[in-house]
């Protein structure tokens, strides 16, 4: 549950501001779906204020977790519908990233999540060209072909690149010390 509520608050805000409001949710004893999906407007917008866009994040929310209980009753049945990610990408506000998101960290299904880090460290290192306008789904399918559809190895290359998109590969990247500088072809 955790996961899937922080898959829709961390849409366009760092973390930390989405650890504030799901710490607070679990103090509360809120952190439950069918609690979630009656809980006032109001009161669920106090709790997740700080990750901004709140009224949007709450529909969305609500709108997901209907969603599941409607169709599978509990989270843990999503994983036997073999159609799931096109159920998730056809909710209102669940897109590419944020249903990957569900699928292989709520969910333990191979799927790799393709985030602002990847798209930024793959274009620095030179696996995607500059000028190339590659595709989400290109890129999720490269790795998941890469790794073998192996869970934990896509949930492990994901955390690095975000660490190394964190450390090292900023905006305005920090390449002494990356790891990745021998192969860079942007390296400064
Ligand atoms: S060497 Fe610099 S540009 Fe290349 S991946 Fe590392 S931090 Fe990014």
């Amino acid at each position: 549950m955790e996961i899937i509520v922080g898959a829709i608050l961390t849409q366009n805000v760092s973390w930390k501001n989405v650890e504030k409001s799901i710490e607070r949710i679990k103090a509360s004893g809120f952190m439950d779906m069918d609690t979630l999906i009656s809980m006032d407007d109001e009161v669920l917008h106090d709790f997740i204020r700080s990750t901004g866009y709140y009224r949007q994040k709450a529909g969305r929310l609500k709108e997901l977790l209907k969603f599941i209980k409607e169709n599978y009753g509990n989270i843990e049945n999503m994983v036997f519908d073999t159609n799931l990610r096109e159920k998730l990408l056809a909710i209102k506000g669940i897109g590419k990233e944020t249903a990957d998101s569900i699928l292989l960290y709520a969910l333990d299904l191979p799927y790799f999540v393709v985030d602002a880090y990847t798209f930024r460290i793959f274009r620095r290192i030179g696996i995607i060209e500059e000028s190339n306008k590659v595709k989400y789904e290109d890129i999720r399918e490269m790795v998941e072909k890469s790794l073998g559809k192996n869970v934990n190895d896509l949930k492990e290359f994901h955390a690095l690149l975000v660490a190394l998109g964190k450390d090292h590969c900023k905006k305005v990247p920090v390449c002494e010390g990356c790891p990745l500088y021998s192969i860079c072809q942007r390296k400064i």
